[in-house]
């Protein structure tokens, strides 16, 4: 399959998948409609980059399911419209790339060496570089320096959510990330006040595991 020819295909069927699904959010659906997700997974593997299933990308880790990615995206602008996010997990970089057509800020943080430099590489080819800044560190601690976020978006799952990555979202932001180890939850946290969040339990998903430090 020439998936240059044909990417432009797949992704309105992506896309008008994602809308059967629920997804109405039509920013995030642009958004998902302009990012190429072939150009993030190995060349064996593109015929299915257009399938709603998460794809290996190497050091055992995947790239996130495009049902995930923009019901989190959706969650995180609904009624708002962050401007400065933070994503914890870039992987190849594929949501980065995404976030980068929704939101003028976007920070990401990724603790294996070798994604970390394949998803400059992508956003490279795709010209995003300058629009996403990429960290290799450990995303627990989150970037205190660039923070408050009006956005924060996990894309592992840890036991707990980092307490410190709370103090990073700007009053009236949301963070949104998977819960727990074999039994996984969408979590949805908003700051409310200078002191006081408020968290609701969504759907059971499944992410790879959030670890701390680095890897290189
Ligand atoms: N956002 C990616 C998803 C990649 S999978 C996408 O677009 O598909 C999740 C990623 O989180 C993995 O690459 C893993 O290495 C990374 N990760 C896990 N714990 C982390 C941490 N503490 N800090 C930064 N990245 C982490």
């Amino acid at each position: 399959m020439n998936l240059g020819l044909n990417s432009d295909r797949l992704r309105h069927q992506m896309v008008a998948r994602l809308k059967q699904k629920g997804i109405t959010d039509t920013r995030v659906l642009a958004a998902m409609l302009a990012v190429p997700r072939h150009i993030f997974v190995d060349q064996g593997l593109a015929s299915r980059a257009y399938e709603d299933a998460a794809l290996p990308i190497g050091f055992s880790q995947t790239i996130s399911q495009p049902w995930i990615i923009s019901r989190m995206l959706s969650i995180v602008c609904e009624d708002r419209n962050p401007q400065k996010v933070l994503e914890i997990g870039t992987g190849c970089g594929y949501q980065a790339a995404v976030m980068a057509h929704l939101f003028p800020v976007v920070y990401s943080i990724e603790r294996i060496k070798g994604l970390y430099d394949m998803a400059r590489e992508h956003l490279r080819d795709l010209r995003l570089v300058s629009k996403v800044s990429l960290t290799f560190g450990d995303g627990m601690l989150g970037l205190p320096a660039y923070a408050p976020f009006d956005a924060i978006v996990i894309a592992a799952a840890g036991l707990e959510i980092p307490g410190v990555l709370l103090h990073q979202l700007s009053v009236g932001g949301r963070l949104i990330a998977p819960e727990g180890t074999s039994n996984q939850r969408l979590v949805l946290i908003e700051r409310t006040g200078e002191a006081s969040w408020d968290r609701s339990e969504l759907e059971a998903v499944r992410f790879v595991p959030l670890r701390s430090g680095t890897q290189s």
